[in-house]
């Protein structure tokens, strides 16, 4: 049976299975990189949400890693407001600590722009960032993005955590959404 089921969502790009995989090698170069050092994954909410704990239960047993959260909001619909607010933020002391940014999807980067600025005045050990996807032609900032999944092509991808208007995030696969085909 076709696990397209759903007006609008149209061609796979990625299945449960690849992200799996994609999300052990993101964990293997992050355990590579800081094989003892304290690690904060800082999950974007709510598209980060699954990568997030994907990522933190892939990482090796001995990695010393620590779970938190913030949320922004800088989409409406399909297309970016070009502004990001900060809706919630951490709550641990990231003073000392490897802090890893965890993001579903890095686009114009403005979001990780922030975010780096953001966590950066918390003094840090070092800051990272780690997103599933990337779309690399989209910049309009230049910010660095240490780990990627995925570079991924140039559409409104739903799935596994990525939504339009709150919908689609369940999906465990990254397909494509056709967002009028989706209204219709
Ligand atoms: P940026 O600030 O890099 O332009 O955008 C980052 C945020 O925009 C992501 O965290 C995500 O919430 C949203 N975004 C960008 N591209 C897509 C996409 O193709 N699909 C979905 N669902 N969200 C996207």
């Amino acid at each position: 049976m076709s696990p397209v089921t759903r007006a609008g969502v149209g061609a796979i790009l990625f299945t449960a299975d690849e992200i799996a995989e994609a999300v052990s090698g993101l964990a293997e170069r992050l355990a590579r990189d800081l094989p003892s050092e304290p690690i904060v994954l800082v999950g974007v909410l709510k598209g980060a949400l699954f990568l997030t704990a994907d990522l933190a239960r892939a990482l090796p047993p001995q990695v010393d890693a620590r779970l938190d959260y913030l949320a922004v909001s800088s989409y409406a619909g399909a297309r970016s407001a070009g502004e990001v607010r900060l809706v919630q933020d951490v709550s641990l002391d990231l003073a000392g600590k490897h802090v890893v940014i965890v993001e579903d999807i890095v686009d114009t980067g403005l979001t990780l722009q922030y975010l780096r600025g953001h966590l950066g005045r918390r003094k840090p050990a070092s800051l990272r960032a780690c997103a599933l996807l990337d779309k690399p032609y989209r910049r309009s900032v230049d910010v660095t993005l240490e780990y990627a999944g995925f570079a991924c092509p140039d559409a409104f991808i739903v799935g596994y955590g990525l939504d339009y208007q709150e919908l689609y995030r369940n999906l465990p696969y990254l397909a494509k959404l056709d967002v009028r085909a989706s209204e219709g």
